[in-house]
């Protein structure tokens, strides 16, 4: 992003074109000398002042309301002034105009909201909030994101960040001072039963995240199963194309496919894999090694299954291979050949659908289960919006209070867990932006709407 930080920044706020009012935005050090030239005056702070917007010879341009908010208690923390006119792209362009003669520079998308942050009035999941806010799709996600700039999910963060901290301090002792007073703080079961708690909170929050990115961005879903249960059928079936080659010898699929669909406005990207089965076909093993990197990325598995044969080994030992590193919902196919009937059910503690690719039978009742999973169901509405990158990060802290505990109860080594702690506090901190790179803010602001 180009120009200082420091220099005066405008932009129209409201929405582009024809309407009754256009609002233009003004933020930065230079508010008050430019209030001087334009309206004749600094209007007394959060009032409002209907007067006129005049150009250089004190001709007025248009005629409106000006509102002036003092730094630091405005949006940006900076000076802001706020001009509400006619909404007339004409006048709008003349008074944008007049402000650059006045030494503004245009804003670009997201900046307002980039100053807010910078300057400590949002946290970046807050600043993300405002943008979800504007495009959320359905009153649920907008909903969720207004809770997001209430600050629900950052305080959950912040709150997680100092229990953290707690622990890394406590901890850092216990190696400083070992066997104090014959205490033995590493072995004594404190420092555990603290991380255990901590684990289970970001579990938790990793929960609520996952339906608050469904929200947003829809649910990305890996199928997986054994050769010839009907894994294409059933993606064929939901994308209602052939796309899949569907054929009836085993291992048809060698590679990885993607296919976008919506249903009720649900995004869903679903992804037919070769299976994880072990082989010795060096095509097929690349198709294998590919659907174990989808799963890292997954939201949730559907693992499909024959109705007829059920849960075998493979199944368990695929799931004990996901470990509850992604729900799994288990599709029990070709239920017209085994005479089931359509049904939502619980199988080994997993969602399960009954259902048939072939005839379409319990599709109705797959599409109300992925709309629940993704927050869309008629009861729920998530308790914050949240982004793929927020989910990564969880993922990250969790995995390395994972390594920190084996660190801790299979090597008693309190350095290696300390260092596992720092790095599960750093990943959380990206998430409010405690801590964060140019690269990131960049990637983030600039999808904003310029005025914003
Ligand atoms: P994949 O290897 O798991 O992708 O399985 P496919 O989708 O290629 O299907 C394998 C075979 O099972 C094909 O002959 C399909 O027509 C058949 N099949 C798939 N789903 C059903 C179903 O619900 N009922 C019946 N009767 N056959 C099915
Ligand atoms: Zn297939």
């Amino acid at each position: 992003m180009s120009g200082t930080p420091g220099d005066t920044i405008a932009a129209l706020a409201s929405g582009a074109g024809r309407a009754g009012v256009a609002v233009i935005r003004v933020s930065g050090a230079a508010v008050p000398a430019i209030a001087e030239a334009l309206i004749g005056r600094l209007p007394s702070p959060r009032q409002a002042h209907l007067c006129g917007f005049v150009d250089t010879q004190g001709v007025a341009i248009d005629r409106g309301v000006a509102l002036y908010f003092p730094a630091p208690a405005s949006f940006t923390g900076e000076h802001v002034l706020e001009l509400q006119g006619h909404g007339s792209p004409v006048l709008v362009d003349m008074l944008l105009a007049r402000l650059l003669e006045l030494g503004v520079r245009l804003a670009e998308p997201g900046e307002f909201s980039r100053r807010a942050f910078l300057n400590d009035k949002l946290s970046l999941d807050q600043a993300e909030a405002i943008a979800d806010a504007i495009d959320a799709g359905s009153q649920q996600a907008a909903t969720a994101a207004m809770r997001s700039l209430e600050g629900v999910f950052s305080r959950e963060v912040n709150d997680l960040c100092d229990a953290l901290v707690d622990l890394r301090i406590y901890t850092e002792a216990a190696i400083d001072f070992p066997d104090e007073d014959d205490v033995d703080f590493l072995g004594d079961g404190q420092i555990e039963r603290r991380l255990n708690g901590i684990r289970q909170r970001v579990d938790a929050l990793t929960a609520q995240a996952r339906e608050g990115a469904g929200l947003r961005e829809g649910l990305r879903l890996v199928i997986l199963g054994q050769p010839n249960v009907g894994k294409s059928s059933l993606l064929n079936r939901l994308a209602r194309r052939d796309t899949a080659i569907v054929t009836a010898i085993a291992g048809t699929t060698r590679d990885v496919l993607h296919e976008q669909l919506a249903i009720d406005g649900l995004p869903l990207s679903l992804v037919d894999t070769a299976g994880l089965r072990e082989t010795d076909d060096p095509i097929e093993a690349e198709g294998v090694r590919r659907a174990k990197a989808e799963l890292e990325r997954a939201d949730r598995v559907l693992l499909v299954i024959d109705d007829s044969v059920g849960l075998g080994a493979s199944e368990r030992a695929l799931l004990a291979e996901i470990d509850g590193r992604c729900p799994v919902t288990i599709i029990s196919n070709k239920i017209d050949l085994s005479g089931s009937s359509p049904a939502q059910t619980i199988a080994d503690g997993h969602d399960a659908i009954r259902l048939s690719a072939t005839t379409g039978a319990g599709f109705d009742k797959l599409a109300a289960h992925l709309k629940e999973a993704a927050g869309l169901g008629q009861e729920s509405t998530p308790a914050f919006v949240a982004r793929r990158r927020h989910l990564d990060a969880l993922n990250r802290a969790q995995m390395a209070l994972n390594t920190g505990h084996e660190r801790l109860v299979i090597d008693a080594a309190g350095d290696l867990l300390a260092e596992e702690l720092r790095l599960a506090h750093a990943a959380l901190g990206e998430i409010t932006g405690a801590y964060s790179s140019d690269d990131l803010l960049g990637a983030i602001f600039s999808s904003f709407c310029i005025g914003k």
